[in-house]
């Protein structure tokens, strides 16, 4: 993520400050000090199921071993829910119906706090411009990573009944 180096407002270069413990970037060059919160971003993401399988994507950024969720930012004015129809649609290519959000997951190490959704979704897979590739499996083959939209995963799975492994 692109750091802010100056000031939206008059464009002095920022200043480290100490807030309440916490350090933030701030400009105090004018009457209405400026401070750059750095609030986390809400990402949505879903785990998409399609003719029984679960649908993970490889970003054409990402190693080649390397697959996860639909994920995705928000539009301005945008509501969650129509966020990852969207994203959906445009990564796959599928329409898809929310079937119910997971949970809510922050993810300190991107400053990102995840929205997941699982879906179910029909259609032939088309995979988007940002994606590399995708692979469908089983849910029980599924073996959720140790942070962000995996802990959603882990969790997907366990009401499931399915052990992840
Ligand atoms: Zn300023």
């Amino acid at each position: 993520m692109a750091k802010i180096k100056y000031c939206l407002h008059c464009g002095e270069e920022l200043s480290v400050k100490n807030i309440n413990g916490k350090t933030y970037l701030a400009c105090s060059s004018n009457n209405r000090e400026y401070v750059h919160w750095d609030n986390p971003i809400p990402v949505v993401a879903a785990i998409v199921e399609h003719q029984g399988n679960i649908i993970l994507a490889r970003n054409k950024k990402w190693s080649p071993r390397m697959f996860g969720l639909i994920t995705g930012f928000l539009e301005k004015g945008e509501s969650p829910e129509k966020a990852i129809i969207r994203e959906v649609k445009e990564e796959l290519n599928l329409d898809a119906r929310l079937e119910i959000m997971i949970g809510v997951y922050p993810y300190p190490e991107q400053n990102q706090l995840f929205i997941v959704y699982h879906m179910t979704a029909d259609g032939e897979i088309r995979i988007g411009e940002e994606l590399a590739e995708v692979i469908s499996s089983p849910p029980e083959k599924l073996r959720p990573w140790p942070l962000g939209t995996g802990l959603a995963v882990k969790e997907w799975l366990e009401k499931r009944g399915l052990k992840a492994s």
